[in-house]
């Protein structure tokens, strides 16, 4: 186990230490133009980044490419239930500019700024707002030099991302500046893994962690898991996001599986489902598709089980606390294996919504 890494403030939240792993995801939009509070189309924005907060979203980061969406930015910073991030390249007004809001943390690499002062002016008004900058290097984006080291065959890919980081760094530091959150983030996970571990082990930065580019929901949440189970497992890691081609909602998700498989004891409702066979009954794919973004919204300890048959439904999943399969024409809702409730298939969201909220309503009273 590595030593806990420093805690810097991310809003109301603190990142690093023995802190709890933060949960990130990144807007997909583009940010509307204009937005201001009380703007006819806040509501919508801030109710989809509420649903978020409900799935496990503890931060949410923002692309900031020009001064409209810096000014949009603003304006739900104020208003959001979770720290916004704002993500900028290269300019460094945008930087400025997202400072005199309420973000909780601003990712940007110093070393693309270009002069001096205009580092200095950045870091200058984060110190004066408390305002941490992250430095993000990806794989995909290395400096020209290292980039080119890596193609010669002279370093790894691994040692040129961690140079990189070193390097934004140093930097900041020279100019006295460590509230700094720092990624690494390349395509391979091994290399994920083998980068962090680099970096974990010179400095005590709290870092964020993922795989860039992952690829669409089924290979990108295997190749976040098989990057972010060991190193989590190592205690390195203080913020992490599932980057996927996939919604955002699909990240959270996958996130908090990964942060599962680390520790159970963090796991809130957990789902249990058959994959369907030609002895279902019942269809449990469509039957998940709508229920999955729910079951993942409760914010407490509960396993759920949704099965295609009777042949091995209440049986397989007895340690459920509730869970529903079919049964000819029927479907039955069970609880630890013990029917409850026989129903029409058609009845079956009705009827499973019911007892779902009858349960958690005798959990909480
Ligand atoms: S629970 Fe029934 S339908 Fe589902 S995989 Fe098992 S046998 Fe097939």
């Amino acid at each position: 186990m590595n030593q806990p890494s420093r805690v810097i403030k991310l809003g109301p939240l603190m990142m690093g230490g023995s802190w709890p792993v933060l949960v990130q995801t990144m807007w997909k939009d583009p940010l509307p133009a204009g937005l201001v509070p009380g703007d006819e189309r806040m509501p919508a924005i801030l109710s989809r980044i509420e649903n978020l907060k409900t799935l496990g979203c503890d931060v949410i980061r923002f692309a900031v490419p020009d001064e409209e969406s810096a000014r949009s930015l603003g304006a739900i910073a104020g208003q959001s239930p979770i720290p916004v991030v704002a993500d900028i390249h290269f300019d460094w007004r945008l930087a400025l500019l997202c400072l005199d809001y309420p973000v909780a943390k601003i990712r940007i690499n110093p070393g693309n700024i270009g002069e001096r002062w205009k580092v200095e002016e950045i870091v200058g008004k984060a110190k004066d707002k408390g305002v941490p900058l992250r430095i993000g290097v990806n794989g995909g984006s290395l400096p020209l030099d290292l980039r080119d080291a890596v193609d010669k065959g002279a370093m790894t890919e691994i040692v040129a991302a961690v140079a990189a980081a070193e390097r934004e760094i140093a930097i900041l530091e020279e100019l006295d500046f460590s509230n700094i959150a720092v990624s690494i983030k390349l395509n391979e996970p091994n290399q994920v893994v083998e980068a962090n571990r680099i970096f974990a082990s010179r400095h005590d930065y709290p870092l964020h962690l993922g795989v860039t580019e992952a690829g669409p929901l089924v290979s990108g949440v295997v190749r976040n898991t098989a990057a972010l189970v060991p190193l989590l497992k190592e205690g390195i890691g203080a913020t992490l996001r599932v980057s996927l081609s996939a919604p955002m909602e699909s990240e959270l998700m996958a996130a908090r599986e990964i942060l599962g498989c680390v520790d159970a004891g963090t796991m809130r409702a957990r789902i249990v489902s058959c994959p369907r066979c030609g002895r279902a009954s019942f269809d449990t794919h469509a039957f998940l598709d709508r229920w999955e973004a729910k079951l993942y919204s409760i914010s407490e300890s509960l396993t759920v089980a949704i099965m295609g048959c009777v042949v091995n439904g209440p049986g397989e999943a007895r340690n459920a606390d509730i869970g529903i399969t079919g049964a000819g024409n029927s479907a039955l809702i069970f609880r630890h294996g013990e029917i409850v409730r026989t129903i029409q298939r058609e009845e079956a969201d009705l009827a499973f919504e019911e007892e779902l909220n009858r349960l958690l309503v005798e959990r909480r009273s």
